[in-house]
């Protein structure tokens, strides 16, 4: 709230500018501290699509060089595509935070087949069994 709200114990006045960072609103007439709303701060909501969006250039290429032009899923070589092992959408769901969402240990660069295949199942078996491996043999290291 941009005014500093009366029905938590606030004067009421709506002059008040919140920090952009913090969000942090200080009450120049009663010097009461409160927090403005991230909509209220211009920040977007969080949606599938701004989380998408916060995965970064640098995140992406990291997931494609370590699958070394090779699905992930299936390891067959084909036009590879950055996606999500937990989708957003069930990230979201159980409350995750985008930078877990977009962890690189959450991303796997996947074929177009596999990638449209993810979308149907919470975690399919074959990817849990990639994973499984996948954590095996780095813990054998
Ligand atoms: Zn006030
Ligand atoms: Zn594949």
């Amino acid at each position: 709230m941009l005014k500093c709200d009366e029905t938590s114990g606030g004067c009421g006045y709506e002059g008040n500018v919140p920090d952009p960072v913090t969000r942090k609103i200080w009450c120049v007439k009663c010097g009461r501290f409160y927090l403005a709303s991230k909509e209220e701060v211009g920040e977007e909501p969080r949606t599938l699509k701004t989380t998408h969006k916060s995965i970064t250039g640098a995140k992406r290429r990291a997931v494609l060089l370590r699958s070394s032009g090779f699905c992930e899923l299936c390891g067959r070589r084909d036009q590879l595509q950055v996606g999500h092992l937990v989708s957003v959408e069930r990230g979201h769901e159980y409350g995750l935070t985008d930078d877990e969402i977009n962890h690189t240990e959450n991303l796997c660069a996947m074929c177009p087949e596999c990638n449209s295949n993810m979308r149907s199942e919470v975690v399919p078996l074959r990817v849990a069994l990639v994973m499984i491996r996948d954590r095996a043999r780095r813990a054998g290291q």
